[in-house]
């Protein structure tokens, strides 16, 4: 039987087997993933009632030919979700662990027949002679004939200047420490460094769990995730027509398209849902070097106007700020003293000198450690040594081919190693939100298929 092992069970490893195992007879999909559950990943593991999706339901699913599967089986299942789950204009934004039990009930028949196994352990190694050999961390091996990466986020990684603070507890690291994070609900100071989703999850979660102090959220320019605009009509912004060349271009196409929708009465919403849309056909006509100059400059603006958080969120967030328990300053960290009295931070506002404050608990918020996907994961560092895989250009996840296959450290594709999600975003462009990620595992599902059948034509069901 040809074997297909997908390293990393979230979303992506998930759908990936889920899709394969849909368009393949004959073939042994195992998942090596050390969660309990496959699907869940990062952002779906959590059990903390604060976290809820950041789309609404209606735009999540496992297929992409229904494109609100996650809200149809909300109801088809009849979900009893927490009252507040429902927006006014009836958008459904669910606790975040109702995609994972999605995924789960999805997936529940072939793990039962054993089309696809669960192996509940971490790769650390992979090499190839004539077939691919993982190594696991239980002590295992494991051969396979094709292997799909989708670890995608790495873990977060401690800022070198914050390394003498490692083991202090009052420094919060890894923003998903559910523990820590109900500790530092407890005390009256907090600063979160970084103001994005992950940031808008822990101020909610502290909220949830009762905090009564105040909170600084800081990051370079200050800027938190948008909200919402729902109920509205579609703006008619094309951009996969005569798409931009240079990335000032773009926006000014952007800012161009908002401004025409905004005279019809349309929110800035409608033009950047059809920038999200257009994502592969702008990315595609992009010259490296715009895409680089997108990447660095314009970056930061698109994260904060595409990852929108959840109106619930928004709303505590609203509520702190105007109690005044909230500010969310651009500036510089400087440094971060111990004292007995707390964490002193050193923090420079924008445009101002340097002052002081002394904290009871610092998060970082500023996400997966991306730079470092090669060197901080040993699977993917072993298979880089192997020459199967190099970063992409641009250092956003691995090089790709628009086959999906991972290109190696030649520059040529590596046959039957294929790279599936977030990883591959060097290469797509936007890649990072349910609806992308669907469509790339599904994507990568049909030509690990195509690749099998090649040899074993009666392995391939549609
Ligand atoms: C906090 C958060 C919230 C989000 N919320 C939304 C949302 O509401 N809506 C939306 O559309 N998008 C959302 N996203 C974006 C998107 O859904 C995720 O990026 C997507 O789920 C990616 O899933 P993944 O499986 O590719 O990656 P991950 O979730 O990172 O999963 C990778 C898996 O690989 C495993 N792994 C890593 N290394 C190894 C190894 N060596 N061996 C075996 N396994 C390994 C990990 O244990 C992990 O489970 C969110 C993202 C985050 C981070």
């Amino acid at each position: 039987m040809t074997v297909v092992a997908i390293i990393g069970g979230g979303f992506t490893g998930a759908l990936t087997a889920w899709h394969l195992a849909w368009q393949t007879l004959d073939v042994q999909i195992i998942v090596i993933e050390p969660r309990d559950r496959l699907g869940a990943g990062l952002a779906y593991s959590t059990a903390d009632p604060a976290h809820r999706i950041n789309v609404p339901a209606s735009r999540m699913t496992m297929r992409t030919d229904i494109a609100d599967g996650l809200h149809r089986w909300i109801e088809a299942q009849g979900i009893a979700l927490s009252p507040n789950s429902v927006t006014a204009e009836g958008a459904l934004f669910p606790q975040r662990g109702v995609v994972a039990d999605y995924v789960a009930q999805a997936l529940a028949p072939d793990l039962a027949q054993g089309r696809i196994r669960h192996l509940r352990t971490r790769a650390t190694g992979l090499t190839r002679t004539d077939r691919f050999r993982l190594t696991l961390e239980n002590g295992t091996a494991l051969e396979a004939d094709h292997v799909v990466i989708a670890t995608s986020h790495p873990p977060p990684a401690l800022p070198a200047s914050l390394a003498a603070l490692r083991d202090d507890p009052r420094l919060i690291a890894d923003p998903s420490d559910a523990a820590a994070i109900t500790a530092a609900a407890l005390t009256r100071r907090v600063m979160v460094l970084g103001t994005g989703l992950t940031s808008a999850d822990v101020v909610a979660s502290l909220d949830r769990q009762g905090f009564r102090g105040a909170i600084l959220a800081l990051s370079r320019r200050g800027q938190r995730s948008r909200g919402h605009a729902v109920g509205h009509p579609e703006s008619d912004a094309d951009f996969a027509v005569t798409p931009a060349r240079t990335a000032l271009w773009l926006l000014r196409r952007v800012r161009a398209e908002v401004a025409r929708d905004a005279a019809h009465g349309l929110p800035w919403q409608a033009a950047l849902d059809n920038v999200r849309r257009d994502g592969p056909a702008i990315w595609a006509a992009l010259p490296q070097a715009e895409r680089a100059r997108l990447v660095h400059r314009l970056r930061v603006w698109w994260d904060v106007h595409r990852f929108r958080i959840a109106p619930q969120v928004e709303a505590v967030l609203d509520h702190l700020i105007a109690q005044d328990r909230l500010r969310i300053r651009a500036g510089h960290l400087i440094g971060i003293e111990r004292d007995k009295a707390g964490l002193i931070v050193t923090w420079t506002p924008k445009g101002r000198t340097a002052r002081r404050e002394v904290f009871d608990r610092v998060i970082l918020t500023t996400g997966p450690a991306h730079d470092r996907i090669i060197a901080g994961s040993p699977v993917l560092a072993s298979a880089a040594i192997d020459g199967l895989l190099r970063a992409d250009a641009l250092g956003l996840g691995l090089d790709v081919t628009d086959g999906c296959r991972a290109v190696g450290a030649t520059g040529a594709p590596v046959p039957d190693l294929w790279i599936a999600g977030p990883l591959a975003r060097g290469h797509v462009g936007e890649l990072m939100g349910i609806p992308e990620v669907t469509a790339h595992a599904e994507l990568v599902a049909s030509r690990v298929a195509d690749a099998i059948a090649k040899d074993r034509p009666h392995t391939r069901t549609a």
